[in-house]
């Protein structure tokens, strides 16, 4: 059974698998590893004979440092004036925060393509060229702007609202955008709405696998055309950690109607999602962004001339393997 995958338009659309290794509680219970990576583009899962192809395999034993390897073109892109979003799929505990913002001992995808982008930037010392960041959580339909105070439910005055401009721009009304002029001061306010977050996720009583959570960097060059003019050049990098795609327990949808309410809107998010990278993989021109806020609010870094990066995150735990072939065949749609 083949399940094929998205493939590579033109590098317009990436999509990685990335297998965590066994964690201790794992090991102690004697799971098993149930994925095998045959090579560096197909995975099976050993107990049921799927197999899986993406652009791209990491295993247990590749590194941070690997995975960004393979992914810090996107900073030259987005140089060059191309919108970008990355995103991470899978069910809670699969390494998605992982892979996408690391731990505090080590850097993630976002931090790593931070330091690549004022790399570049370096290179261009004639250009006039700003950096800026922003964070937002999208929990149950809601955005919060984690650069700026909540209130005691979580609650921002004014609420952040979203909006297409004439030039197929999205704009977030209200939304603050902190200069960087160095890497570190970009991971700074990162770090900044991470704490942020765990101050919302309390003040909501909110489960942090139900929420989304994008930081996005905007990067606005300056240029001295050919004609002699300046011209500028703008992109924005989306680097987007989300909720966990597993569905709810029966025990849990009957007992807890928060929980219930997070998971139907969490699930409605990413099939939302799931629609429009199928959308955009078989290339039709129809692009259903309208039907969900996360693909609003991605749509002009999504799709068109944008390029987007998707890892479908795995646990290899045998323990879990009905929950991680769901996610790999729900990932894989666009076939
Ligand atoms: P998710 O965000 O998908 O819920 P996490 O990224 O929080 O999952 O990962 C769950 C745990 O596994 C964390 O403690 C994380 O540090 C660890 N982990 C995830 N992926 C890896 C990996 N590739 N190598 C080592 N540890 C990992
Ligand atoms: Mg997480």
């Amino acid at each position: 059974r083949l399940h094929n995958l998205y493939q590579d338009l033109k590098g317009q659309l990436r999509v990685y698998c990335r297998v965590r290794p066994l964690n201790a509680k794992e090991k102690r219970i004697g799971d098993k590893e149930a994925m095998r990576v045959v090579d560096g583009t197909t995975l099976e899962v050993r107990s049921t004979g799927d197999i899986f192809e993406f652009d791209g395999i990491f295993g247990s034993s590749e590194s941070q440092a690997d995975v960004f390897e393979d992914c810090s073109d996107l900073a030259q892109s987005a140089m060059d004036g191309q919108s970008v979003t990355v995103f991470c799929y899978g069910i809670t505990g699969a390494g998605k925060t992982y892979t996408m913002y690391g731990t505090p001992e080590e850097d993630g995808l976002a931090q790593r393509m931070f330091g690549e982008l004022f790399a570049q930037v370096d290179t261009i010392p004639q250009a006039n060229v700003t950096i800026m960041g922003s964070m937002m959580e999208l929990y149950n339909n809601y955005l919060v702007d984690l650069l700026r105070p909540i209130d005691w439910q979580g609650r921002q005055n004014p609420p952040l609202s979203l909006k297409l401009d004439k030039s197929g721009t999205v704009q977030v009304e209200g939304l603050a955008r902190e200069p960087a002029k160095d890497p570190e001061e970009l991971k700074a306010v990162f770090q900044r709405g991470l704490e942020q977050r765990s101050v919302a996720e309390n003040a909501m009583n909110a489960e942090s696998s139900r929420s989304h959570v994008i930081f996005t960097v905007f990067l606005t060059q300056d240029v001295i055309s050919q004609q002699g003019g300046v011209e500028r050049i703008t992109s924005k990098l989306h680097f987007c950690d989300l909720g966990g795609c597993e569905r709810l327990k029966k025990t849990e949808v009957e007992q807890d109607r928060d929980r219930r309410l997070e998971a139907i809107e969490i699930n409605k998010s990413l099939s939302a999602l799931g629609d429009v990278i199928e959308a955009i993989a078989k290339k039709r021109k129809y692009i259903p962004y309208r039907n969900h806020k996360l693909t609003q609010l991605l749509q002009d870094a999504l799709g068109g001339n944008a390029k987007a990066l998707m890892y479908v995150n795995c646990s290899p735990a045998q323990s879990s393997i009905k929950e991680t072939v769901t996610a790999l065949k729900l990932a894989n749609r666009a076939k």
